[in-house]
């Protein structure tokens, strides 16, 4: 009976450990994603594949999309913040990319 008691009490010890490593694990990855978001958000360039800047908001991912009337859009993947619609995909980029205060 002692010695089933001490086992629990070492899977416990065993468990509580592990959690303290995975925990440690966890901060490490999140301080390298804050890292990177850090940096991310720094730099406000127009994604190169779709010329799109980041969202203003989040700095998340942004992504051209079509009304069902046939609209051009931009949206932030992340954060879902919407430009308005435009006729032209490119009128709907310009929009997007505008920025206040910027020329
Ligand atoms: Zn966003």
């Amino acid at each position: 009976m002692k010695k089933n008691c001490n086992d629990v009490t070492q899977q416990i010890e065993h468990v509580m450990a592990m959690s303290e490593r995975m925990c440690r694990e966890v901060d490490t990855l999140l301080d390298m994603w804050c890292g990177i978001m850090r940096d991310w958000r720094k730099t406000n360039d127009p994604d190169p594949e779709t010329n799109l800047k980041p969202c203003p908001f989040c700095a998340g991912k942004a992504d051209l999309g079509m009304t069902n009337d046939g609209l051009h859009y931009v949206f932030c993947d992340w954060c879902g913040l919407q430009a308005p619609g435009q006729y032209r995909a490119d009128q709907a980029i310009d929009c997007w990319n505008q920025r206040h205060g910027e020329i």
